[in-house]
């Protein structure tokens, strides 16, 4: 069966992608900030990766091996690097696919050199720095100094392309002058140390691209990694240009039952399919609709948001989620496909499950 008529389906509208791309490369230009575009939030689905190769980006990024090997496959012109600090194990495969990587740990920097030596290639780091967000990076400024004059003076193979911070992650701390500012000065004592100017100071995502666009960030700070903030047009901030369309992405399900049912369930109360105590509203009888899409697809279902009006998500099991469509209860039928948009959490789950049909649209 063709994809575009195999539901659950998401399509990705490329013009809109491409609109959107080159309006943040061009905002982030006019503040001398360069851009690296990340694709882990759609699995580097090659549709998508092509418009990103189109956009003179300096690096194309993931967070994972497999996904820069399907972006070899195809052939991306772009430079390309690794944003996960790579196991130990997987250093033969970061050597061979990508360009550059992400890096916070001398023992990793050390081996990486011997493998990129082994391999004959020369290989791109921008070292971590944990400014408080507390997931990966150099927490002492002077085991970043001593990382760094390592790389640039004895691991011939590695070249040093500058310092990072990761914020908004795991310890959802914002960016702000004071851990800009920061950044700005652990790059100057490596600059200082090396004896040489630093091609990137990487300011950190899409939660840092707000400073960037309204002029506030350091004017050190010359890159930024973008992945959410393309792809939907927002940061988990609920930062949301209205330069940027939100609509790249939609999500179509299929209904598989529509009917009146009783709003509480009926019987002895336990747990759901996920062993979580459910929490119900007796609202009585109601037009319920059932969609073909479930938490394996999606995640957390009321992470996706019906496009028709009256439509509301009250639950889902592993391959079900249930609609309450008593406001539109005349419009739903068995057959229908519903339209969702999407948020970046349900982006990664859709395109990382086999299930969904892939396509778009020029
Ligand atoms: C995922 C990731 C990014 C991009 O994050 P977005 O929120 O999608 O912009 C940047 N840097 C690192 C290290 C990442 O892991």
């Amino acid at each position: 069966m063709n994809a575009r008529d195999r539901y659950p389906q998401l399509e990705v509208d490329l013009g809109k992608l491409k609109e959107n791309l080159t309006a943040l490369r061009e905002r982030c230009q006019d503040s001398f900030v360069g851009v690296i575009g990340v694709v882990k939030g759609v699995n580097a689905w090659r549709e998508v990766v092509s418009v990103f190769d189109g956009q003179g980006f300096s690096y194309l990024a993931t967070s994972r091996v497999d996904q820069l090997q399907k972006m070899r496959a195809q052939g991306v012109k772009t430079p390309l690097i690794l944003l996960r600090v790579p196991m130990l194990s997987e250093l033969s495969d970061v050597v061979s696919l990508a360009d550059a990587s992400l890096q916070s740990d001398i023992t990793v920097l050390r081996a990486l050199n011997a493998e990129a030596e082994r391999q004959g290639k020369t290989h791109g780091v921008l070292l971590m720095i944990d400014l408080g967000d507390l997931r990966e990076g150099f927490w002492s400024a002077e085991e970043l100094v001593d990382a760094a004059v390592e790389v640039e003076q004895k691991m011939k193979r590695l070249h040093l392309l500058g310092v990072g911070v990761n914020l908004g992650c795991y310890g959802s701390i914002l960016p702000d002058r004071r851990n800009m500012q920061g950044l700005v000065s652990l790059a100057v004592d490596v600059e200082r140390a090396i004896g040489r100017e630093l091609e990137f100071v990487s300011g950190g995502a899409s939660t840092s691209a707000q400073m960037t666009l309204s002029g506030m960030m350091p004017g050190r700070v010359n890159n930024l990694r973008l992945g959410e903030i393309c792809l939907i047009g927002s940061a988990n901030t609920g930062f949301a240009p209205d330069f940027l369309h939100r609509d790249v992405f939609t999500l179509r399900a299929e209904v598989v039952e529509c009917r009146d049912k009783p709003s509480f369930p009926v019987g002895q109360l336990s747990v759901d399919a996920f062993g979580h105590e459910g929490h119900y509203v007796d609202r009585g009888i109601r037009r319920r609709a059932l969609l073909a899409i479930g938490r394996v697809d999606c995640g957390d279902c009321f992470d996706l948001k019906p496009r028709m009006p009256g439509v509301e998500i009250i639950g889902a099991s592993g391959d079900h989620t249930i609609l309450d469509v008593e406001e539109v209860k005349d419009q739903i039928h068995v057959g229908d496909v519903l339209e969702f948009d999407v948020n970046y959490a349900s982006l990664v789950h859709l395109t990382n499950t086999p299930g969904i049909a892939l396509i778009s649209k020029e």
